[in-house]
């Protein structure tokens, strides 16, 4: 069996599932489960109907659910037969009430808890879901809907749970097997999961993506499909350089580099289960189903270039903090992480020296206020509005010249760089710039790196040391 997962952009309306559905059809004898995201759009609408109601706004918070009802009958209107839009409209109607008592409740007090937050979110996938499914059927594609809130188990943490695998795997394996079986072919909201407990849980922004890796990992999948609006993993986010070139084939490691880095194109711990799995992940574009995309398999064949692509992160803030000398650097480290840990703060990139440490995290000027509970470790300087750039490419292990040439590159682009990490796997180089100065640096390292032939980084001329090679 296959898993096919179609974005937002991919099921934004009609037009876009009709797509999705010529693209499902010819592969039926490969039995494909389909993941979908919310429609185009809708999940950050959720998000305004959350802060909406919670500032007590609840006509504001109604009428944003009704202009996502709007968007969905208007596809149903399109896709469907009377009767099936009256049934898909009954449908929807179960959950939109739901969802409003849900805002209600939250403008009534005022206040949104973490669990009502996801719980909101959710309905962007249960509609996208449950709509697809509807429509796949006249367009000749034998569906059911398959209710990811009772297949996807993880704890109770919002807004981004945890998975639970091994309850997980039963559930899938207790459902979705027969339904393929029939012939059948189940269509998954993605993004959404519950607890133990059944409170809806989502897997974070962005994570549908995870949710076809976790039913294609439970069900051993042959592939694992990410249908989006981009021909595959580029060499860098095409908003930013639209120059950016398709990479045929990429590395596990090196695609989950880049999406923790902030390649948007893939959620972070999309590839875990694949690996896990040895299941090759392909990334396609449903709006050109016929381009071939990426594959993302265990070990990929290397180009010239010893880098695959550049990424960016950014809202970075970084903390250096220097402890007195007489401190231990193990006891200082140990209370710094624990103190960032506290806060829920994940370190992206840290540089230590001795006693003194800089550490990069996601997040802008609201952590000032971790200033001062710093302030008892050491000295403390806090930078807000910078970014991380990460260059990922598992070529760059061994080569002499690397760092310089990057380096040599943002110098003359006058971009100055405030922290630098190589991690010790050597397929990749990480450095902090000015949130300003992000987008130029990467135009820059792109035109560099990618756009012209013979550099330092190409096999040209780069001499291969033995040894490793540092910045
Ligand atoms: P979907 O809704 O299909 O999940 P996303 O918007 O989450 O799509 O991800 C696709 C987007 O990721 C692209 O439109 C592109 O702007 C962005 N992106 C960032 N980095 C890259 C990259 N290296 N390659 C391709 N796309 C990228
Ligand atoms: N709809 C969710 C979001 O916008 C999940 C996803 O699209 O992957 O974050
Ligand atoms: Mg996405």
């Amino acid at each position: 069996m296959i898993v096919m997962k179609f974005g937002g952009s991919s099921v934004q309306d009609a037009t876009a599932i009709r797509r999705v559905a010529s693209i499902v059809l010819p592969r039926l004898a490969e039995q494909p489960l389909v993941v979908v995201s919310a429609m185009g759009g809708v999940t950050d609408k959720l998000v305004q109907v959350a802060e909406a109601a919670a500032r007590k706004d609840l006509s504001t918070a109604l009428a944003l659910l009704e202009a996502i009802r709007d968007r969905h009958v208007a596809a149903a209107i399109e896709m469907l037969n009377d009767a099936d839009v009256a049934r898909f409209e009954n449908q929807m109607e179960t959950h939109l009430t739901e969802a409003r008592a849900l805002a209600s409740e939250i403008a009534k007090l005022g206040e949104i808890s973490p669990a009502q937050h996801s719980q909101l979110l959710s309905y962007g996938e249960v509609l996208s879901s449950l709509f697809v499914a509807a429509a796949f059927a006249p367009l000749g594609i034998p569906s059911v809907h398959a209710d990811s809130r009772k297949l996807i188990v993880t704890d109770a943490r919002h807004p981004a749970a945890s998975l639970l695998p091994s309850q997980t795997r039963t559930r899938i394996q207790a459902a979705i097997p027969e339904l393929l079986n029939q012939r059948l072919v189940p269509v998954m909201g993605g993004f959404i999961a519950s607890s133990e407990s059944g409170e809806t849980t989502t897997l974070g922004r962005g994570g549908s993506d995870y949710s076809a890796a976790i039913v294609g990992a439970a069900l051993s999948a042959d592939r694992i499909e990410i249908w989006t609006d981009v021909s595959g993993i580029l060499t860098t986010d095409p908003r930013i350089c639209p120059n950016a070139r398709r990479i045929a084939e990429i590395s596990f490691h090196e695609a989950t580099e880049l999406a923790c880095f902030g390649a948007k194109v893939l959620h972070p711990a999309t590839l875990l289960p694949a690996v896990e799995h040895d299941i090759p992940v392909a990334v396609l574009n449903s709006h050109k189903p016929h381009e071939e995309g990426t594959i993302v398999r265990a070990v990929a064949s290397h180009g010239p270039s010893a880098f695959r692509a550049i990424a960016l992160k950014r809202k970075i803030a970084v903390f250096n903090v220097s402890a007195p000398r007489h401190v231990g650097s193990l006891r200082f480290l140990d209370d710094l992480f624990s103190l960032l840990r506290w806060h829920h703060l994940q370190s992206e990139i840290v540089a230590i020296s001795g006693a003194t440490a800089s550490v990069a995290v996601e997040g802008g000027k609201e952590l000032a206020k971790l200033t001062s509970e710093l302030e008892a470790l050491g000295e403390v300087e806090f930078q807000p509005d910078l970014a991380i750039i990460c260059l990922v490419g598992e070529n760059i292990r061994g080569r002499v010249g690397i760092a310089s040439e990057i380096f040599g590159v943002l110098a003359a682009a006058g971009i100055n760089i405030h922290m630098i990490s190589q991690g010790s796997s050597e397929i990749s180089i990480s450095f902090v710039v000015e949130e300003k100065d992000a987008v130029k640096s990467v135009q820059e390292l792109h035109r560099h790196l990618f756009e012209q032939p013979a550099t330092a980084s190409s096999d040209a001329a780069c001499a291969v040391r033995l040894g490793t090679a540092h910045a």
